[in-house]
């Protein structure tokens, strides 16, 4: 049996991976084979899926001749309501499926208004739970570990210096997963929900170990994105031998890994000791402020003339770039419109040196500028 006394570890880890996405999901579809029967894992899943509470829709796959149709049936004994026949090689039963799981989404409250929605995102056991707490003012009492039992806030609300800011996902960092590969795998899918539901990036590294490739990949993540970012080292407090330019010294390693994103402001601190913890929320609202900003048209037409008088555009891929025009389409994250002869002129060294200046001139802290051109 899957979970009897000799539970292999390869059992183990189906179970730990399975229940993580349980935890994880808002309705649960349970796909059975229909062609073999009943099997000691359905009945093993099924079992976990009871006890979870939530809702699931049970598809029995691979239902294609009559004599299939009848075997369904076998399917109730899961007690998980009525079994759904379906050919997911014909496409049969797919669209009523559907309808199915779309019916069992939980109905999202209408979210109340608040000044920003900040993920804190970083590799397993970096400390960002800790840091959560810390924020939260909360213990770090984990929740039940029968999913449903114990349902704990998805977001949690902070007020800081009369604002709202809104910690994405605090439920997610609050319930480790209970083995390494399930966190390897769900610290993945954390990552990219959270990322999709704020506006600033808490990307935390290990001070003591520095800033490793998977942080990188978080870090690409972000950037790819277009959601503002900070970057915290947490765990100041192991980091040994520190002089006045640690820090410095920490950024530089941090920037030779994740040579993109320099636009960063970053902390250091200690989640555990609350060395500069606070500086954490200061440096988010100063990047939410800065990712609503907006050049007037004028004024960035000015500047931009000015940058490209001092250094014009070379000759480049069959001609040399003029600019037109220019206007800020977008805020949050901001987006530069430029009409030029041909965009295909611009060198890319050229677009970033542009970029850089515009960086300088006007901040835009913790978020990528986005630098577009258009035929004129
Ligand atoms: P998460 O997996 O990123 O949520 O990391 P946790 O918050 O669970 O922290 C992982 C481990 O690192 C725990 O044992 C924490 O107590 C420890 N930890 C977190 N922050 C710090 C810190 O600033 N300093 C030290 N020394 N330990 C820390």
């Amino acid at each position: 049996m899957p979970f009897g006394e000799e539970v292999t570890k390869f059992d183990k880890l189906v179970t730990d991976v399975a229940r993580t996405a349980i935890d994880e999901a808002d309705v649960v579809l349970f796909l059975v084979d229909g062609t073999g029967g009943l099997s000691e894992w359905d009945d093993a899943i099924a079992k976990l899926l009871r006890r979870s509470g939530k809702p699931v829709v049970l598809a029995v796959n691979k239902v294609e001749k009559q004599e299939q149709q009848l075997a369904v049936h076998d399917f109730h004994a899961l007690g998980l309501g009525e079994p759904h026949p379906i050919s997911a090689m014909h496409g049969h039963g797919i669209g009523d499926l559907l309808d199915e799981v779309v019916a069992g989404f939980p109905q999202h409250e209408v979210e109340t208004p608040c000044d920003g929605r900040v993920a804190i995102l970083g590799r397993p056991n970096v400390g960002k739970s800790s840091l959560l707490n810390l924020l939260t003012g909360k213990s770090d009492a984990l929740v039940s570990d029968i999913a449903g039992t114990t349902r704990d806030a998805v977001h949690t609300d902070l007020k800081w210096q009369g604002k709202v800011l809104r910690l994405i996902d605090t439920a997610g960092l609050r319930r480790k997963a209970r083995v390494k590969e399930a966190v390897e795998a769900f610290s993945n899918m954390r990552t990219f929900r959270a990322l999709e539901q704020c506006d600033c990036a808490v990307l935390m590294i290990d001070a003591e170990r520095g800033t490793v490739s998977q942080d990188a990949k978080i870090a690409g993540l972000i950037h790819d994105s277009g959601k503002s970012v900070i970057v915290a080292f947490n765990k100041w407090d192991l980091v040994a031998n520190k002089t006045k330019d640690s820090h410095l010294e920490t950024w530089q390693q941090f920037v030779d890994t994740v040579p993109f994103m320099t636009y960063a402001p970053r902390v250091t601190l200690s989640a555990i000791t609350r060395q500069r913890s606070g500086k954490v929320m200061e440096l988010v609202w100063k990047v939410l402020e800065q990712r609503q900003k907006r050049i007037e048209t004028r004024e960035l037409n000015l500047f931009l003339e000015g940058v490209i008088h001092r250094q014009p555009p070379r000759f480049h891929g069959g001609g040399t770039a003029k600019f037109y025009y220019a206007s800020q389409i977008g805020t949050a994250p901001p987006v530069i419109m430029m009409s030029v002869n041909n965009p295909r002129w611009i060198a890319r060294d050229y677009l970033r040196f542009l970029n850089n200046r515009i960086r300088e001139a006007y901040g835009f802290e913790g978020s990528r500028i986005f630098l577009k051109t258009k035929a004129h």
